[in-house]
C-alpha cells in the first residue's frame, strides 16, 4: 500500500549517496517507485511520478537512530534530574514512569518519532524496558506505523528490583519468564525479517544492573532462536564499569562476552568506558556500538572512543538516547554533536562532517543489520531526506556536503519506503498540533 508512491527529485544540488564509493553527485535526478530508489541521473523522466524539486537541497540518505527510549519524551527537563549523574538520574525519574500506562507510551512515541522524522530520521530503533500499569511495546509499534516510520523496537526489560540489590523500585521490574514470553509474543506478531522490513523487534534487558546474568543469557538464547537482534547498554560510565567489577567481577565486556552478548546481530548503547581490550573483542565480533554523545555530555558520563573503535573496525552508529537524558531528539545535531566531541578529545581533524553523517546514515544501518537502507543506491529501499541549503544556516557556505558545520537542523522532505512524511517542514500523517497538546496534558498531570 506504502509502495505505490512514485515521486522523481529532480535537479538536487548534490546527492550524497553514501554508497560503496561514498559518490557525491551534483545536479541529479533521483527517482522513486514501489518503495526502492529506481534510478538516479541527470534529466530523468519521470514515468507519471509526483515532481518534487530540489534545486537548493542536499539529499543525503535518511538519518538512522540506533538507541532510544521513546517514552521519555514526556519526562523532558525534568527539575529533579536535571543535574544528576546516571544512578541518581534513574532514581529520580523511576517513580515517574511507574505512573505511565499505554496512552503514555503511545503519544510520547508519536512525538519522538515526528522530532526524529523533522530532522531527518527514517529507520530508528527503541528502547522500552518497563511496561506499569498495561503498557506494551505494541503501543509504540503502532505510533511507528501511524507516522510511517521504519521501526525498530526492542523488548527491553527489568527484573532485579531494589530488594534484591538492583537500581529500580520493585513496581517496575517484571518476573524474567514474563519477560521472554512477552518477548516470544512480539516477535511472532510484529517482526519482518523480509528486507524493505518496516517492523524488526529484538531483545533488549534494560542493563546488566538491572537485570540477572540468567536473564541476559537466555535472552541471547531466545534471539538467536529467532533469528532477531540483541540490544542493552554498556560500559556507560565509571559507575557501571565500577558496578560490574564489584558484582560479576570482571569488567562489561567480558561479561558480555561469557553471556553471548557480542556478535554482528548484537549492539550496545553507550561504550563510553569500553577500554582497548573491549574494543578489539568488538571489533573482532562485528558488534556494534550505538554512540550517544549529547546523552554522554547531558550526565556527564564521558568521552566515548569513537575514533579508536572506527580505525579498529568496530561497527558504530548514532543514537539521540532518550529524550530526558538529552533532553532533545534531533538526529542531525547529534550527529553535529558526535563530531564535535571527537575534536574535544582527540583534536580538529578527529571526525570530519562527512565521516559523522556517514555515522548517522550507513553506519547505523549497518549496526541494525539494514544493508537495504542506509545509502542512495538503486534498489536500496527509498528512505531519503532533503536538506534545504539555501536557507540562513548554510549562507555563505562554500561545501554543502558540510552539513554538519553549516546547514539546516530539519529537513524539507522526508521519504520512508517511498512514501513522503515530511513535506514543507511539516509532518504528513499527523495531526502534530493536536499530539503535542495532547502530550503536555499528560506531562502536566504526571508533574502533580
Ligand atoms: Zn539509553
Amino acid at each position: 500500500m506504502l509502495a505505490n508512491n512514485s515521486y522523481l527529485i529532480t535537479a538536487a544540488r548534490v546527492v550524497v549517496t553514501m554508497d560503496d564509493d561514498r559518490r557525491e553527485l551534483p545536479d541529479q535526478d533521483v527517482r522513486i517507485a514501489n518503495g526502492v530508489i529506481a534510478e538516479i541521473g541527470p534529466n530523468l523522466d519521470p514515468q507519471g511520478a509526483e515532481v518534487i524539486r530540489a534545486e537548493g537541497c542536499v539529499v543525503t540518505p535518511g538519518l538512522v537512530n540506533t538507541h532510544h527510549h521513546l517514552y521519555q519524551t514526556l519526562t523532558r527537563a525534568v527539575p529533579g534530574g536535571q543535574d544528576a549523574l546516571l544512578f541518581g538520574w534513574l532514581k529520580t525519574l523511576y517513580p515517574i514512569w511507574s505512573r505511565f500506562g499505554p496512552e503514555e507510551m503511545h503519544v510520547s512515541a508519536l512525538v519522538g518519532l515526528a522530532e526524529l522524522a523533522l530532522s531527518g530520521c527514517t529507520l530508528t530503533s527503541d528502547h522500552l524496558y518497563l511496561y506499569p500499569n498495561g503498557a506494551r511495546l505494541d503501543d509504540t509499534i503502532a505510533a511507528a506505523g501511524q507516522i510511517g516510520m521504519r521501526f525498530h523496537p526492542t523488548r527491553g526489560a527489568m527484573s532485579i528490583g531494589e530488594s534484591d540489590g538492583g537500581l529500580p523500585p520493585d513496581m517496575l521490574v517484571e518476573k524474567e519468564a514474563d519477560i521472554l514470553e512477552d518477548a516470544i509474543r512480539l516477535i511472532d506478531l510484529h517482526h519482518d525479517a523480509a528486507e524493505g522490513s518496516m517492523v524488526r523487534v529484538g531483545v533488549a534487558p534494560c542493563s546488566p544492573f538491572s537485570v540477572s546474568r540468567d536473564l541476559m543469557r537466555e535472552a541471547a538464547l531466545l534471539a538467536r532462536d529467532k533469528s532477531v537482534m540483541l540490544h542493552t547498554h554498556l560500559a556507560e560510565n565509571d559507575e557501571d564499569i565500577a558496578y560490574s567489577l564489584a558484582t560479576f567481577g570482571c569488567r562489561p565486556g567480558q561479561y558480555a562476552e561469557e553471556l553471548g552478548w557480542v556478535g554482528e546481530d548484537v549492539w550496545h548503547a553507550h561504550c563510553v568506558k569500553l577500554d582497548p581490550t573491549e574494543i578489539d573483542l568488538f571489533a573482532r565480533t562485528k558488534t556494534g556500538v550505538a554512540h550517544c554523545p549529547c546523552s554522554n555530555c547531558r550526565l556527564g558520563s564521558g568521552i566515548a572512543p569513537v575514533r579508536a573503535m572506527r580505525d579498529a573496525g568496530v561497527p558504530v552508529g548514532l543514537g539521540v538516547d532518550g529524550s530526558a537524558s538529552n533532553d532533545a531528539g534531533n538526529l542531525i545535531l547529534e550527529a553535529r554533536q558526535a563530531m564535535l566531541l571527537q575534536r574535544v578529545a582527540q583534536g580538529a581533524d578527529a571526525m570530519s562532517a562527512r565521516e559523522a553523517l556517514e555515522i548517522a546514515t550507513r553506519g547505523g544501518a549497518e549496526i541494525l543489520g539494514r544493508h537495504d537502507c542506509g545509502q542512495i543506491a538503486v534498489g536500496k529501499r527509498a528512505d531519503l531526506a532533503l536538506w534545504d541549503v539555501s536557507g540562513i544556516e548554510a549562507a555563505g557556505s562554500w561545501d554543502p556536503v558540510a552539513l554538519l558545520l553549516a546547514g539546516p537542523t530539519t529537513v524539507r522532505d522526508l521519504f520512508v519506503e517511498g512514501r513522503q512524511i515530511v513535506r514543507d517542514g511539516q509532518v504528513t500523517t499527523l495531526d502534530l498540533r493536536a499530539v503535542m497538546a495532547r502530550q503536555n496534558a499528560l506531562a502536566r498531570a504526571l508533574a502533580e
